[in-house]
């Protein structure tokens, strides 16, 4: 299988290549040539496989030049860290199915990517005798996942900022109390968008990216998505009944790589009847869905803080599907952007759209509300990123087809907006136990591009 770049100039690379390259070179995103269609024997074939055996069958036929058994292995490796037996099992309740896909080490779905590409790093830097030294930005959940992706990797190191003081207290202690020698937190005097501006200038300074071997985990790496797709299979075998009859995924969507990995699983042939891209107040991707409306807006802080974009970085691959694979299109409406403010769509594009997706945003009294509700219903906390599919869900999802609501984090990762809704600090999982008592160690440095290279200079190997 070879990848292609969304912006059309790339000669055509293998598996392993498009992982060490993350972003195209063209400064598009990457993509498999074909995407396998599978028939209804062999999803009858995959119905009872183990998640490990499942997500081998399904990575086997993108990572073709990768042997089978250091894919296994890979693989095994990669979800030995999770603490629930089904890795990402399926729970019911009141009628919605919840994807748990908070078992891995920092409780947020970013560990079923990250576990595995941290691993794929590894061996792949091995076998070409590389190292790599990581930087990245983070407002929470991507640093701690990346970072707990890569703890104690031989030819690995990486620096996360992250804005001090202004992600929460978890989120950051779960990044500061890894103290393998290979991780370097960095707390900068700043915001977040100050620190993702040094780390995009860090990458522009070709000769500082060239001798320290700057590499991003950033979710627009292929192989992120690509493990994603695995669990819209194991959860579609747990729901569907008879087997064969059509679901409807909810999706908490920011960057729209979770969700873009259901579209991916879609076309391969699993029966979903729509893709429900649920948002918070920052909804360009609602409105563009339900008024074909892609115009760029302000960020706004919502109590779902992971999902405060407005650029969605993924939405590019999606459109490379709409506009019929044409890299020229794809082309065309990323020039005017940035001049335009906007990408317009035709209404048969609109139609197309509206056949796969539906979509809602979801606001901070409605998500409130319903952790308040589903909590008094059933006696489940949702985390508020969840809470935000499960409302979209509730209100979309009306004609009897089972809603898969995918459950992005733990609820205690989040404690505060929970306590607004129920009153009480959920439950810490025994990862959290603890956390504010361990060793920790972070860099406190002004939010200054010279002084955090300097530090990264200083550290690297
Ligand atoms: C990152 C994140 C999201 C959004 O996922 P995308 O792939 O960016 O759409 C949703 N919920 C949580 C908890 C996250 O950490």
């Amino acid at each position: 299988m070879n990848y292609i770049s969304t912006r059309g100039t790339i000669t055509p690379i293998g598996f392993k290549d498009a992982v060490m390259m993350g972003l195209a070179t063209d400064g598009g995103l990457l993509l498999p040539e074909t995407i396998p269609a599978l028939d209804r024997s062999t999803l009858e074939a995959w119905r009872t496989l183990s998640y490990q055996e499942l997500a081998f069958n399904v990575m086997s036929l993108f990572a073709t030049d990768m042997p089978a058994g250091d894919l296994k292995r890979l693989i095994d490796t990669s979800y030995a860290t999770f603490t629930h037996a089904e890795i990402t099992p399926v729970v019911k309740k009141d009628g919605v199915h919840i994807l748990e896909l908070f078992h891995g080490p920092t409780l947020a779905f970013k560990d079923v990517a990250l576990q595995f590409l941290g691993n794929l790093f590894e061996y792949l830097l091995k076998e070409r005798g590389e190292r790599m030294n990581i930087v990245g930005a983070t407002s929470g959940d991507t640093g701690s996942a990346a970072i707990y992706g890569v703890r104690g990797k031989e030819n690995i190191n990486i620096f996360i900022l992250h804005p001090h003081g202004k992600t929460s207290p978890v989120q950051a202690l779960q990044m500061t109390t890894v103290l393998d020698p290979n991780v370097h937190n960095i707390a900068a005097r700043g915001t977040f968008d100050d620190c993702q501006n040094i780390v995009k200038s860090l990458f522009n300074d070709l000769p500082f990216k060239e001798r320290y071997a700057l590499g991003a985990v950033n979710s627009i790496n292929w192989a992120r998505v690509l493990a994603q797709v695995v669990y819209y299979f194991y959860a579609y075998f747990r729901v569907a009944e008879p087997f064969g009859s059509e679901v409807v995924f909810s999706v908490p969507t920011g960057n729209f790589g979770d969700i873009f990995a259901g579209y991916v699983a879609k076309r391969m042939g699993l029966p979903v009847q729509k893709l429900l891209l649920a948002t918070n107040e920052n909804n360009i991707l609602a409105r563009f869905v339900t008024e074909g409306d892609y115009s760029l807006g302000d960020v706004v802080p919502t109590v779902s803080p992971s999902m405060d974009i407005q650029l969605a970085s993924n939405f590019e691959r999606y459109l490379f599907y709409l506009f019929d694979e044409d890299p020229a299109r794809v082309c065309q409406a990323f020039a005017a952007l940035p001049t335009k403010g906007r990408i317009d769509f035709s209404p048969a594009e609109m139609a197309r759209v509206r056949d796969e997706f539906i979509s809602r945003s979801v606001n901070e009294t409605e998500t409130i509300e319903t952790i308040s509700s589903f909590h008094a219903e059933t006696g489940y906390i949702l985390d508020p990123h969840t809470a935000v599919g499960v409302k979209a869900a509730r209100e979309l999802v009306t004609d009897g087809t089972p809603a898969i609501c995918l459950a992005t984090a733990h609820p205690a990762k989040f404690a505060e907006a929970v306590v607004r809704a129920v009153g009480f600090e959920p439950p810490r999982p025994a990862s959290l136990e603890g956390i504010e008592q361990l060793p920790s160690r972070c860099q406190l440095l002004d939010a200054d591009r010279d002084s955090i290279k300097a530090f990264i200079e200083e550290k690297a190997r």
